[in-house]
């Protein structure tokens, strides 16, 4: 079976991918891990004054992001939305109400009306480097699906689908499984409608009534479903859902050691009424969240904490599909740049295939921040006694182990110089580590691997024994 799907011929974007863009969100990441962590350089601690309050904030000991004015434009929409929750709440926001209203603000949040991807949007990711990417994806689903004892019914849930290729990927490859695609009732988790029409289109979808959030994939007869959150996938039916690059975009707090303690680091209005960042005067409700996760960290990362990331929305959303996988059958892959290890500080912001300043233009570049694979694995093995967790391992590892290598000698064997030089561009990508050596096309294009930075980790039902490839 797996040889089937492994070395059956589909070139979906043999032909069309060329050359492709080469800055995924790891590309060079400016982040710091909790080892590494500069002591950033301290500035005095000003008052900022708002109608009716004083708030007394201490900015010793935090970066201050180099001027980054170049001439004054009107704010935005999404800069004036900021400046008035700022206004009224009466102080500064935590990083993590500002990367969400950035992200998913419904009128100007980043994703929420445009095609972020590719060499025309902001970055690149997996799925859209190759078609190897979401096939092989298929073979884990394939490989848990029969580990299920082949169900007749399965949700199978994307998490944050983007342009919908992967899913486009995994139902070509896995096309000829008809057992399995029969199964399948897919249900699309975006809070995007721009990306979700997106999603109906390269799933080649048809409408199946009146309603636009039901649909049937013709690519292999699913019926398609699409939901704002994963509380709204209807559940007692085995599941098996997929994240990829979902759990980066999800908001996180940052925390700073001070003379005080912990405090959390925020977004401010400074008298020159740009955005800055401040610490909290007072203790904030995610600290709760903050000390659960240093209860989980090794002693020696306690004893190096200056700085800490924290993502509670993914601790919540982790322990919601535990739960789902728990009772329901069924399991999860998680796909992200990140660490096997508490985070320090990794936020960044990706405007164009080049990184920004986080506070600069908000909206128009992407926030996203390097996942705490640790976190995931706890939050799991907390809220369901029946879940297992499995790996993390480097995606190099992963698509390896389910076959990568077959699957590229299979379409080389099918396609001309071109489309051969895309794919061992392609495939490199996903696998390899740095630039590739065998480049010899134009530097800019050089194919950076982002085969040891993402990792991959599965949260599966006890009952269905280790997930391939973790075994
Ligand atoms: N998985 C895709 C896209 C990754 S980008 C790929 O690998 O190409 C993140 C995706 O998650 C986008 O589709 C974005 O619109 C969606 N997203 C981000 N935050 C979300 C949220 N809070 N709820 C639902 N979808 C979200």
């Amino acid at each position: 079976m797996l040889r089937k799907l492994l070395t059956q011929t589909s070139s979906r974007r043999l032909l069309s991918s060329g050359v492709p863009p080469l800055f995924s969100k790891s590309t060079i990441s400016p982040f710091s891990s909790l080892s590494s962590s500069p002591e950033p350089p301290s500035s005095e601690s000003p008052a900022v004054e708002h109608p009716g309050t004083t708030i007394s904030i201490d900015r010793s000991s935090l970066y201050t992001p180099p001027d980054h004015s170049h001439e004054s434009t009107p704010d935005s929409e999404l800069v004036k939305h900021l400046k008035s929750i700022i206004k009224f709440r009466g102080g500064p926001i935590s990083v993590a109400e500002y990367m969400e209203e950035v992200l998913t603000n419904p009128k100007a949040g980043f994703y929420m009306n445009r095609d972020v991807f590719g060499a025309q949007g902001d970055f690149i990711t997996s799925p859209e480097v190759s078609q190897m990417f979401g096939e092989m994806i298929g073979v884990w689903t394939v490989c848990l699906w029969e580990q299920m004892g082949r169900p007749e019914r399965v949700n199978l849930v994307e998490l944050g689908p983007g342009r919908g290729t992967l899913m486009a990927d995994l139902l070509r490859g896995t096309s000829k499984f008809k057992n399995f695609t029969e199964s399948l009732h897919i249900h699309l988790v975006e809070c995007s409608p721009a990306l979700q029409k997106l999603q109906h289109q390269n799933l080649k979808c048809t409408d199946e009534s009146s309603s636009e959030k039901k649909a049937v994939s013709s690519l292999a007869g699913t019926p398609v479903h699409w939901h704002a959150t994963l509380q709204e996938v209807p559940s007692g039916v085995p599941t098996l859902i997929i994240a990829h690059e979902f759990y980066d975009a999800l908001p996180v707090h940052q925390f700073q050691k001070s003379t005080r303690g912990w405090c959390e680091k925020m977004v401010d209005v400074g008298e020159d009424s740009k955005f800055r960042f401040v610490l909290s005067p007072q203790p904030t409700p995610a600290a709760l969240y903050l000390m659960k996760r240093c209860t989980w960290a090794t002693p020696e990362e306690r004893e190096k904490m200056e700085h800490v990331e924290i993502s509670p929305k993914s601790m919540d959303l982790t322990q919601e599909m535990a739960k789902r996988i728990g009772s329901d059958g069924g399991g999860a892959l998680i796909i992200d740049y990140g660490m096997n290890a508490i985070i320090s500080d990794s936020l960044q912001a990706i405007r164009k295939h080049k990184f920004v300043n986080i506070l600069d233009d908000p909206g128009s570049a992407d926030l996203s921040a390097y996942v705490d694979f640790p976190s995931i694995k706890h939050s799991a093995e907390e809220a369901s006694e029946n879940v297992s967790v499995h790996g993390p391992m480097t995606q190099s590892q992963f698509l390896g182990s389910l076959g990568i290598n077959f699957r590229v000698d299979a379409l080389l064997q099918n396609c001309n110089d071109e489309q051969a030089e895309s794919l061992r561009a392609g495939y490199w990508q996903l696998v390899g580590d740095g630039e590739a050596p065998f480049w010899e096309g134009p530097n800019e294009q050089t194919p950076i691997g982002m085969g040891t930075r993402y990792l991959a980790m599965s949260i599966v039902n006890k009952n269905q024994g280790i997930p391939a490839p973790f075994q």
